[in-house]
């Protein structure tokens, strides 16, 4: 068999997609090979189809438990023989899985990386023909990064120990240039080709929303697209419990996923997700590295993440089948401060000096910048992200809230002239908030207690609305005419160019034509993503009726439900009608024995529904 028919038997699929051909070419030369590619382009396939092809085992180490579980369920599922190797089986299960490895019956083998020093594993790997070491989220490697894992700095030093070296292939959606150093120094790869692909992942629509009421965002969102799965990212577990319990309120089975609640929870709650008996999880950034749940069709963040490295893995993990989904950021100029807090709260992880740590925080600043920047851009938002991860691609991509919004260029003289004399006047103590309310003659206490209601520019853009007065802070921040600190209280300040603004020459600002101020989700809509828009040409009520019948499958078989099918391959299923197995075959994601395994049953529901 060669690559193109692995791919067709097993996977189900006709062409490989960009970056996957060259990696596995690489791999089945016998040469190192380290791939950098976006969640969702397809890694796990780079190394699962060169370990077919290859003599011996393949070894593939991975962080998580709940990662491996899925890949070795999808593998089993495809007819492969996989297995995993971490805490959660018992010492009489592992014993028998070591042995039955020994034995060679599987041909892939998960394992946790603390893991392959262990003498029993050893004992077995000395004795085994392995032909690959595979890292996955090989960022875990690096000291840089949050999901930093001691035990992957083993991994050379295992290697080493084997008595004929093993071709070694490591994956990661890391693109920054550190953890890039790091992963190719700790892993100590040979010569590695690198294959970075292109970050762009064209089915994500990218909204970012400024709305005053979040949870009304939400709920619209929830409510034009009832039967979606998708995750709403919170900054804190506080936000995540009175997000929950909000949803619980209007009737919403959300679940709910943060490190404060006991394993037992978090297991239940994620399993809930992933089998879809639960469509909404509302988490912290501690769910989702590892979640391989491919119809995920949302992924909102309540709050802005910390940086844009951060954003572009959590969004990106919606659409991992393809197909279309939304990626939202629900921002407040609030979620600015709280990540600043964050930030200096942080400590350090016992591996760094202090000197280091303040090195870290520095550069967490700047990268909070960038990502408020992102929140505040009239620009192409897909194009800032690329821009961001050093891509360049052209300024409109017709699929972001900022490409479809019409904007028109203003002239914001007056309103700037007017924010740069309240913070002269008011000795350039005071933060975005006080100074807003000033201008706009808010009747809050807080203003009378610190002298503001009293201030000569209280209520002298009375007729400007609020959101327009933060509007032309940020951009004035943008530009540098006016600079916010960056303590926990951030405080606005003039800068040297701030007189610029008294100059002869109008300050033009880019804004959002009027009559687009409707409410954000009419955005969504007009991004032609309502739910069911991109049916188009598939029949919608068939793709319920199959997904009813994935639903019980799912349930005997006791696997989440996209590991029997993804939602591609059922609305390819539901646009083909496939009358003989020949043809069920031909389905995007249906391999050999997927379509023997299960063929009949989607068949007859096909059959029965055409005869409706
Ligand atoms: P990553 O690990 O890069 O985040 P995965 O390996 O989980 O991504 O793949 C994401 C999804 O894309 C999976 O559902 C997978 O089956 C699918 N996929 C991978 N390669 C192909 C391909 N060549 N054609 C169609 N679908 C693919």
């Amino acid at each position: 068999m060669d690559k193109y028919q692995i791919l067709k038997k097993y996977f189900g699929y006709d062409c490989f997609r960009e970056g996957q051909e060259e990696i596995i070419d690489t791999l089945l030369l016998g040469q190192d090979a380290f791939g950098i590619m976006p969640t969702g382009a397809g890694k796990s396939l780079c190394y699962q189809v060169p370990a077919l092809l290859m003599k011996g085992i393949t070894l593939v180490v991975s962080p998580l438990i709940s990662l491996m579980k899925d890949q070795v369920g999808t593998l089993n599922q495809a007819g492969i023989h996989a297995a995993f190797l971490n805490s959660t089986l018992s010492a009489g299960q592992y014993k028998r899985a070591l042995q039955l490895a020994g034995e060679g019956t599987y041909k892939i083998i998960y394992i946790a990386p603390e893991r392959l020093l262990t003498e029993s594993f050893l004992a077995f790997a000395l004795g085994a023909d392995i032909s690959m070491v595979t890292v996955d989220e090989a960022h875990c490697v690096s000291q840089w990064g949050q999901d930093f894992r001691p035990a992957y700095l083993k991994i050379a030093e295992f290697i080493r120990l084997l008595p004929k070296r093993p071709v070694v292939s490591a994956f990661t959606a890391t693109a920054t240039r550190e953890v890039r150093e790091d992963v190719l120094a700790a892993l100590e790869l040979q010569e590695p080709k690198m294959i970075t692909t292109g970050f762009d992942r064209k089915n994500l629509f990218y909204r970012v929303s400024a709305e005053a009421d979040k949870f009304a965002e939400v709920m619209h969102y929830l409510t034009e697209h009832p039967t979606e799965s998708g995750i709403i990212y919170c900054l804190t577990r506080k936000i995540v419990e009175e997000v929950c319990a909000r949803l619980w309120q209007k009737g919403i089975p959300a679940v709910r996923y943060h490190a404060g609640l006991s394993d037992r929870e978090r297991q239940k709650n994620q399993d809930d997700f992933l089998y879809d008996a639960a469509p909404v999880m509302v988490a912290t950034n501690a769910f989702g590295m590892g979640i391989d749940k491919s119809n995920v069709r949302f992924v909102i963040h309540y709050n802005m993440p910390k940086n844009i490295e951060s954003y572009y893995q959590e969004a990106g993990r919606a659409g991992r089948d393809g197909e279309e989904a939304n990626c939202i950021l629900l921002y407040a100029p609030k979620d600015v401060v709280l990540n600043q807090f964050l930030i200096d709260q942080e400590t350090e992880h016992g591996v760094l000096t202090e000197e280091e740590m303040e090195l870290v925080k520095e550069r967490d600043r700047e990268r909070l910048k960038q990502m408020t920047f992102y929140c505040t851009t009239n620009g192409c938002l897909r194009e800032f992200i690329l821009r961001y991860f050093g891509e360049y691609t052209t300024n409109y991509c017709k699929k972001c809230s900022n490409c479809l919004t019409e904007f028109e260029e203003i002239d914001i003289t007056q309103i700037a002239r007017t924010i740069a004399a309240c913070v002269k006047s008011s000795g350039q103590r005071f933060g975005m908030t006080v100074i807003t309310d000033t201008l706009h003659g808010s009747r809050s206490s807080k203003l009378k207690q610190n002298g503001m209601a009293k201030n000569k520019y209280f209520g002298s853009l009375a007729d400007v609305p609020i959101y327009r007065i933060r509007q032309v802070m940020q951009f004035l921040s943008h530009k540098g005419y006016i600079f916010v600190t960056k303590d926990q209280y951030p405080i606005v300040k003039l800068t040297e160019t701030s007189e610029a603004l008294f100059d002869q020459t109008p300050v033009l600002m880019k804004a959002a034509k009027e009559q687009e101020k409707k409410p954000a989700a009419d955005q969504t809509k007009q991004g032609g993503n309502k739910q069911k828009s991109h049916f188009a040409g598939t029949d919608y009520a068939l793709f319920e009726e199959l997904r009813k019948l994935r639903m019980e499958i799912a349930k005997t078989e006791k696997v989440p439900p996209y590991i029997v099918f993804s939602d591609k391959s059922l609305r390819d299923m539901s646009a083909r009608k496939p009358k003989t197995k020949a043809a069920f075959l031909a389905v995007n994601g249906v391999g050999e024995h997927k379509c023997r395994k299960y063929g009949e049953q989607f068949l007859d529901v096909i059959a029965k529904w055409e005869e409706k």
